[in-house]
């Protein structure tokens, strides 16, 4: 079993443009890897998505690595410096679409397994998806599922997400907000603007509905997140006459939240709301859609967590913050099965153009994923 480079690996994943929903033979570059390496590999495909599921070893602790070979679209191509596709080495740094976010880590996590020697007890697993940038119903989600059924267990979770702020290992993700999007369609009777006892506008309500839950405070924040946020993202009437009261007005929001609630708890609220407004709306009605994208959640301190900080220390020399901020990420699925922290890549050239990663922090991640996997089965198994 000879050793894996984590450059040439990431390189090889980023000459694949696996663009949300295409996989374009990014996971058989992962599947042909890890087989290498002695690991039984499932392909769970659902819908269109190819979704990989991998593991070496019958005992546990089970230590699982969660990442995506999707990626976002390049953006106007002529921007870049090289081909987003090319997996270009240019002064030590390697750039193309998916180098941060996260082929990078990916390459890493293989390279680190295939450096370290195999741990006597336990076993490792790869979960890896196709569908994270999209609308992720067909990726990890269904995959979670599936292992539930399959009574598969897995002890711990490392998501590859580039969780580092300024340099690698400076930071890691123990938790995420949640994320609601809800609209409210607000239906009334079109009538003259001269006239207005003969219609009823909905714009009215809509704008003091949307108002009043702008105003309402929902938290003071929660050990280790940020206050919960509601953010007005549209209001939509597509009214182009100036003497017509609409018969229709909508309007949407988003609510990122933290663990002081649950998207049942915010849609009831959400709920109230929406039918005291509409008690108070002669002659019209008022609607409302809510579409959950992920609840909050977080993995306490302990033992898992300390063992990530000591191997950035190890590492990297650095004693990484905890954090929770940022948007949603597969996360939100994987822990239903266990404790899941996200550790990765600088984060700050994903999904912009030239993203790019230093060559040298693709070996340094392979160290601290090597390290990690050290420590983890010395303590665990
Ligand atoms: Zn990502």
């Amino acid at each position: 079993m000879s050793a894996i480079d984590p450059v040439e690996l990431a390189q090889a994943l980023i000459r694949r443009p696996s663009v949300t929903p295409r996989d374009e033979g990014a996971m058989g570059v992962v599947q042909e890897a890890l087989e290498r390496l002695g690991f039984d590999c499932r392909r769970m495909r659902f819908g269109e998505i190819e979704n990989l599921y991998a593991r070496r070893g019958s005992s546990g602790p089970n230590l699982c690595f969660a990442g995506h070979t999707d990626v976002v679209p390049v953006g106007d191509e002529r921007a870049w410096s090289s081909g987003p596709f090319a997996g270009e080495i240019r002064d030590g740094t390697l750039y193309g679409r998916g180098a941060a976010d996260m082929k990078g880590a990916i390459a890493a996590f293989i390279a680190a397994v295939s450096q370290a020697p195999v741990p006597p007890k336990g076993s490792l697993s790869f979960l890896i998806t196709g569908d994270e940038e999209g609308v992720a119903t067909d990726g990890t989600c269904k995959v979670v599922e599936a292992l539930e059924a399959q009574g598969e267990k897995i002890d711990h979770c490392i998501v590859g997400e580039p969780s580092s702020s300024e340099a690698l290992g400076d930071m890691v993700k123990i938790g995420r907000r949640g994320s609601l999007n809800a609209t409210f369609t607000v239906e009334g009777r079109q009538g003259h603007v001269a006239y207005p006892q003969r219609a009823a506008n909905p714009i009215r309500p809509l704008i003091e509905l949307l108002a009043r839950l702008q105003a309402h405070r929902l938290d003071d924040g929660y050990p280790g997140f940020q206050p919960s946020n509601l953010e007005i993202t549209t209001v939509d009437v597509g009214n182009a006459a100036t003497n017509v009261i609409p018969a229709r007005a909508s309007g949407r929001l988003n609510i990122r939240f933290n663990p002081a609630h649950t998207s049942a708890s915010l849609t009831a609220w959400l709920e109230a709301e929406r039918l005291a407004f509409e008690a108070g709306f002669a002659g019209g009605r008022i609607g409302l859609d809510v579409q959950v994208s992920g609840e909050a959640f977080l993995t306490e301190p302990g033992p898992f967590v300390e063992l990530i900080q000591q191997a950035c220390g190890a590492a990297v020399g650095r004693d990484p913050e905890l954090s929770t901020s940022g948007g949603t990420s597969d996360a939100r699925f994987i822990r239903r099965l266990c404790p899941v922290v996200e550790l990765g890549l600088v984060g700050k050239s994903m999904h912009a153009v030239d993203e790019h990663v230093p060559a040298r922090d693709l070996q340094d991640l392979t160290r601290l994923y090597g390290d990690l996997i050290g420590r983890y089965f010395a303590r665990f198994a």
